[in-house]
Formats: C-alpha cells, sequence, structure tokens
C-alpha cells in the first residue's frame, strides 16, 4: 500500500479519492518547514500546493518518493532538475483553475465598464457624493465590443467563450497557435492591439514575454482600451502602464498581478483613479481549490498505475 503525505491544504475529496485508490494518507497541513524532511522518507508520494517548497534537504530526505503532485498549475516550488535526475514523476492539474481565473478576467471587464470599484469607494468615504457620481458614471455596455487575446490558450479561450455569449466579438493572438474554435486570430499581437476595446493577457512570464505590453504595444491600443492582467505581473511593464493612464493613452489597467508581490507603496499605479485590483486572487476559488485536489489524487494515481506500484 503506497505511502502519501499531503503538507498543503486540500479539499477533503481528495483523500477519499486517494484513499479509494489503497493509498495509505497521512494529512499533514501546515506541518512545520523542518518537521516535514525529518519523516518524508517514510513516504512514496507527496502533494502539495505551492506553500510547500520540494526542494533542498527535503530531497535529501526523501528516499523512497516516486511521485510529487502539485494541485495547481506552477512548478516553481519544486526543484524540477533534481527531480529528473532522481527519475520521480511530477504532475501537475493545469486545467484545474482555468474558470476560476477566466472569470476574474470577465469580472474586471464588468467591473470597469461601470466603474464600481470607484462608485463603491467614493460613496463609502462621502455617501453624498451619491447623485454627482449617478451623473459622473454614466457608461457604456459590453455587448458589441471586442475582447482581444495575448494567449489564446485555456484561460484565453474560455474568457472568449463567456465574453460571446454576452454579445462580444473576440479576437486574439498566439506566438504559437494560428487557429481557434472561437477566437478570430489575427496574425500580428499589433492586429489585436488596435482593434481592440478590451485586451486580457493569458500568457506565461518569460524572457519573451517580460514587459512585451510596454509604451511602444500600449500606443497601438485604443485610448479607451481596458487593459487586463491576470496572467504574471512583468508582462505588463507598470511604469508605461501609469504614464499610458496619465497622459490618456490608455482608458483603464486591470490586474491581479504585480512584477513584486505585493506592490509597493510608491508604485504610482496603486495611485491611480482607472485601476482595479485583486491580490493575485485568479486561482482561489472553492470550485477551482476542489478541481485542482481531486485532479492532482487522479493524476498522482495514473502515475503509480504507470510505475506498476498500484
Ligand atoms: P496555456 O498554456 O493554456 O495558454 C497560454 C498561451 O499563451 C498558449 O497558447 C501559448 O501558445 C501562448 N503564448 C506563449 N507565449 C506567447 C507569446 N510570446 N505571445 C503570444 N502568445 C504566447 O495557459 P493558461 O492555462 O491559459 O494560463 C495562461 C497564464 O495564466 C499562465 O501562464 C499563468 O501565468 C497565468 N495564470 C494566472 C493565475 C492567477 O492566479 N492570476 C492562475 C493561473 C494561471
Amino acid at each position: 500500500m503506497p505511502k502519501i503525505i499531503l503538507t498543503d491544504k486540500l479539499n477533503e475529496k481528495a483523500v477519499e479519492v486517494l484513499e479509494a485508490a489503497g493509498f495509505e494518507v497521512k494529512i499533514a497541513w501546515d506541518i512545520p518547514k523542518d518537521e516535514l524532511p525529518k519523516i518524508i522518507g517514510e513516504y512514496d508520494a507527496i502533494i502539495v500546493r505551492s506553500a510547500t517548497k520540494v526542494r533542498g534537504d527535503l530531497f535529501d530526505e526523501a528516499v523512497n518518493l516516486k511521485v510529487i503532485g502539485r494541485a495547481g498549475v506552477g512548478l516553481d516550488n519544486i526543484d524540477m532538475e533534481t527531480a529528473l535526475a532522481r527519475n520521480i514523476k511530477v504532475v501537475n492539474t493545469p486545467a484545474a483553475t482555468t474558470n476560476s481565473v477566466a472569470e476574474l478576467a470577465l469580472t474586471m471587464i464588468l467591473s470597469s465598464t461601470r466603474d464600481i470599484v470607484k462608485g463603491t469607494c467614493e460613496i463609502k468615504s462621502d455617501p453624498s457624493s451619491f447623485k454627482a457620481l449617478k451623473k459622473e458614471l454614466f457608461s457604456r455596455e459590453i455587448d458589441g465590443k471586442t475582447l482581444g487575446l495575448i494567449g489564446t490558450g485555456r484561460i484565453g479561450t474560455s474568457l472568449a467563450v463567456k465574453c460571446k455569449a454576452l454579445g462580444m466579438n473576440a479576437i486574439g493572438y498566439d506566438a504559437y497557435v494560428a487557429e481557434n474554435p472561437v477566437v478570430e486570430m489575427k496574425p500580428t499581437m499589433d492586429d489585436v492591439l488596435k482593434e481592440a476595446d478590451y485586451i486580457s493577457l493569458h500568457l506565461p512570464l518569460n524572457k519573451d514575454t517580460k514587459h512585451m505590453i510596454g509604451k511602444e504595444a500600449i500606443s497601438k491600443m485604443k485610448s479607451t482600451a481596458v487593459l487586463i492582467n491576470c496572467a504574471r505581473g512583468g508582462i505588463v511593464d507598470e511604469i508605461a502602464a501609469h504614464e499610458a493612464l496619465e497622459s490618456g493613452v490608455l482608458g483603464y489597467y486591470c490586474t491581479d498581478v504585480f512584477e513584486i508581490e505585493p506592490p509597493s507603496i510608491d508604485n504610482p499605479l496603486l495611485h491611480h483613479e482607472n485601476i482595479i485590483i485583486s491580490p493575485h486572487i485568479g486561482a482561489q476559488t472553492a470550485e477551482g481549490n476542489m478541481r485542482a485536489s481531486v485532479q492532482a489524487a487522479e493524476r498522482v494515481i495514473d502515475a503509480f498505475k504507470e510505475l506498476e506500484d498500484l
């Protein structure tokens, strides 16, 4: 019977799935960092979210470890080189939170359009502003507007489906994918930047995409454009985004992520009116957590079946 330890809080359903498959499960939510290396040697598998770092002395002590499950997407908390060298399988759940992130991007599209964050903040601090705001917040509809996606993978496509259901058009650019069943693909990013009313980023941060949305890219957008970043901090050049908001070259910036998290109080974006901020909560939903937990358990089970240990 393989032994598995779960070190970051997962949905209880994952425990049921593992036990039903014959695993002996140790629940060790929030185990102190220095305790885990002392007991990891007993286990054949571990499932983590992002808090547990599977590297260094943890690997040294993990003499029986065969499979690492990551409930979530990013593998930054796992030393992949050592895992590969030690022939330890690493499995993750890239699609589990797709819908959660797409819904956050949609929330930002709708909230920026009707400026409800501004309305909430101003009325809370001065209820007498209610009538003046009623006039000031005269806005638009999203129906008939164009969503421009940079990156048309899982999240970009999911957002396109939702926005099209609300009457929007969806165009997109992807450096590696030429066709998409729901998005009208454009040959260059500039085509999307020029045409779109809402530009939503759904691509990874890497050396090619760092500051990809800077002064030059923003200058190609409509001056009323809403830029949405639910991908990674660093894809947008924050100084350029702030300057563009200040000079009226960009209409609105909505972001779930910052290049440095938490952002510094000196980050000028924090002090601009036309910005909506969420604290990197794209994947943080009960349903996303449930899917990530269960899928991580299922993928670990599959990995053991491949190893013929189950
Ligand atoms: P995905 O791999 O399904 O899609 C990413 C797409 O980006 C791919 O189609 C790829 O071809 C494209 N791409 C890569 N480089 C590009 C480039 N230079 N120009 C244009 N397109 C490029 O990934 P996904 O599941 O849709 O996730 C997208 C991003 O969302 C992830 O990379 C991650 O950074 C981010 N994310 C954020 C949160 C959050 O909490 N806010 C949660 C999950 C994922």
